[in-house]
């Protein structure tokens, strides 16, 4: 079955022929007296509605095991919820804002440890320690979509006994696979493409690996942090559209990215496998393309604010992978809490802006681009 075949088609009402699953807010189910058993018992363990959509999750990663949480950062908290004492996370400069301030805030009171590294590119085996117990990947990266070899990671990794965690969100299951390639977790923050909409939280894990699983549904029950019903069966209703929304997404992108790149008010434009050859070898061998999410640094002689106040139609704010497009500015928005030295040490300059792309007419989103750059020009 097709991606798009299965967004749609996973899912049915095997008990009423509805041809929409039906929504169960019940927090509590009947039990077995004899055994004090049944399906389900308590909505916190699992509820038939996030059972139905962690169904669809893993079939759109092609995962055995899918898990729904109430953020992509429970889902990552989550993730690391298997570390013990002693353990080290090896992870690239320029993860995802949150995922930073997570491990910032977090690790070291806890006896964990870790390692952020300019480039996973550059990773050896000597890196890999026995510590070593999950690298962390996030390819494209946020906010430089610089691109990490999943294949040489996921060897690296395995061969030091570590396991490989792949933060998926720019691209979904739709766009990157990382569990065929090797990869044993991958989260999500489906606050972004899988939504869609710009109005729901939610994260995911899927895995193929049975003992993984098992943590993470402990997580789930012990932890509390999960996905309740309702927006669980609204995300089982925006998945549906997510290959097609991603497309055009994509295809938007693709055309404001080539505007973008002969525009004379603009420095660098970047882009999955913009940064190099190897880059963009790599990210073809491995995704199915580029996404719809892209970064560019205005000329000197744009003001920014005065270009910002100016667009009309990208919202200035955080977020991404909605149907309408948004910006932001990571130095000071997303990426914030990070240092501005490990902000240098990422990429990420006080002159970059980060574009989401969206689902509008793309003439109008480049004649809004151009009008804005001319604002800016005329202010400085
Ligand atoms: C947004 C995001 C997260 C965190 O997800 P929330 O749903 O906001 O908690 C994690 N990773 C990436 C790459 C993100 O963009």
């Amino acid at each position: 079955m097709h991606i798009q075949t299965a967004a749609v088609q996973t899912l049915r009402d095997h008990q009423h022929g509805a041809v929409v699953p039906p929504l169960h807010l019940a927090s509590t189910f009947e039990l077995d007296p004899a055994t004090a058993d049944g399906p389900f018992a308590y909505q916190r363990g699992s509820n038939p509605t996030r059972a139905e959509l962690e169904q669809v999750l893993a079939v759109l990663d092609g995962a055995e095991h899918g898990f729904a949480f109430a953020s992509g950062m429970a889902a990552t908290a989550a993730a690391f919820s298997i570390l013990e004492t002693g353990d080290e996370v090896i992870l690239s400069a320029s993860v995802y804002g949150g995922t930073y301030r997570l491990v910032d805030k977090y690790f070291e009171a806890r006896g964990l440890r870790a390692r952020f590294v300019e480039d996973l590119g550059t990773l050896t085996e000597a890196d890999v320690t026995e510590r070593t117990r999950i690298v962390f990947v996030e390819t494209p990266a946020n906010p430089t979509l610089r691109i990490t070899d999943l294949r040489r990671i996921v060897d690296l990794a395995h061969r030091g006994g570590a396991l490989v965690v792949v933060d998926n969100t720019f691209m979904s299951g739709v766009l990157q696979r990382p569990l065929a390639l090797g990869a044993d977790v991958v989260v999500q923050s489906a606050t972004k493409f899988l939504s869609g909409h710009s109005d729901i939280l939610a994260g995911t894990i899927t895995t193929n690996d049975a003992d993984l699983a098992e943590r993470f549904a402990l997580a789930q029950k012990a932890l509390g942090g999960v996905l309740p019903p309702f927006d669980s069966y609204r995300l089982i209703q925006t998945i549906k559209t997510l290959p097609l929304r991603l497309e055009r997404q994509q295809a938007n992108a693709i055309a404001i990215r080539e505007h973008l790149g002969a525009h004379p008010a603009i420095g660098t434009v970047f882009f999955p496998g913009s940064h190099s050859e190897e880059e963009a070898r790599i990210h073809a061998s491995q995704a199915s393309g580029p996404g719809a999410v892209l970064a560019f640094e205005l000329a000197p002689e744009v003001d920014r604010v005065a270009f910002l106040r100016a667009l009309r139609y990208p919202a200035y704010a955080v977020s991404l992978g909605g149907v309408e497009s948004l910006i932001c500015h990571p130095a000071t928005m997303t990426h914030e809490a990070m240092t501005p030295e490990a902000q240098a040490e990422a990429g990420i300059s006080p002159e970059l802006l980060r574009l989401s792309v969206g689902i509008e007419d793309v003439a109008d989103l480049v004649e809004d681009l151009d009008q804005a750059l001319a604002a800016g020009l005329a202010a400085s």
